[in-house]
């Protein structure tokens, strides 16, 4: 039996942002209008209108 991922993925930002801490191939997640890495826990603002 495969073991299941621990945590669910977050979603995919179409804009294609990283976290820059944790480097490309992380994804920050998307919580409302701001953007979060999963990892290390950084957060950034989103200042799209
Ligand atoms: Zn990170």
């Amino acid at each position: 039996m495969a073991e299941k991922p621990k945590t669910k993925s977050f979603k995919a930002y179409t804009g294609g942002k990283y976290c820059p801490k944790c480097g490309p191939g992380t994804k920050l997640g998307v919580h409302n209008n701001r953007f979060a890495c999963g990892k290390c826990r950084y957060t950034e603002m989103a200042d799209k209108a």
